[in-house]
């Protein structure tokens, strides 16, 4: 098996390895690709996210989002994804929505892709007011993403709204504030997060 990332040849499959979950990484890949657990508020939202926005992040996501590779899905939550079915158990996941045009273009929507084998259940009914497309917008129309959203499904216990990167949070931010009225406790978490936040 080939890295999926630098296609170096990686160790032959052990008989414990078959145990563990796989890792389509190399060592030395995953040693750039390193977990670092950052905590942060935006407004009074708590924020987690596991990855710094650098080259080998970004290029990953690209790959998978804008080139459609499937494939890397499994990259972003190795070793992550029992760590959050524990710490958030009694949450259900609410993805930040992708633009229709941006999933029509992929033909998949690549958060349920990666959150697939987390399972926790999911809330549906979220809409986007605009179908606004949240990559490479300036700063003034990303603001308008922070009242894009609108939610008129049941009340809502513990949320946990989901995102891949936080760049100004105004997605994060407009969707907590389209469910925050229906909801009794909201958490967030971002795979990567662009800008530097303070932790708590
Ligand atoms: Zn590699």
């Amino acid at each position: 098996m080939r890295c999926i990332y630098c296609d170096k040849q990686m160790k032959k499959i052990t008989l414990s390895s078959l145990f563990l979950e796989r890792d389509l990484l190399c060592i030395e890949c995953r040693k750039m690709l390193k977990v670092k657990r950052q905590c942060f508020l935006i407004e009074d939202l708590k924020v987690e996210s596991f990855y710094e926005y650098d080259g080998i992040f970004k290029s990953l996501l690209l790959q998978y989002k804008e080139c459609c590779d499937e494939a890397l899905k499994d990259v972003f939550l190795y070793s992550l994804k029992d760590y959050i079915r524990i710490r958030y158990a009694g949450y259900r996941i609410l993805f930040v929505p992708s633009s229709v045009e941006k999933r029509r273009m992929r033909g998949f929507d690549h958060l349920e892709l990666i959150f697939e084998d987390v399972r926790l259940p999911r809330i549906k009914g979220l809409q986007m007011k605009e179908d606004l497309i949240q990559e490479g917008k300036n700063a003034g129309e990303r603001s308008r993403m922070k009242d894009n959203y609108f939610y008129e499904g049941e009340e809502l216990n513990r949320v946990l709204i989901v995102d891949d990167v936080v760049t100004t949070g105004s997605s994060m931010l407009g969707v907590y504030r389209a469910i925050r009225g229906r909801a009794r406790h909201v958490r967030a978490l971002s795979l990567a997060n662009k800008k530097q936040y303070f932790s708590f």
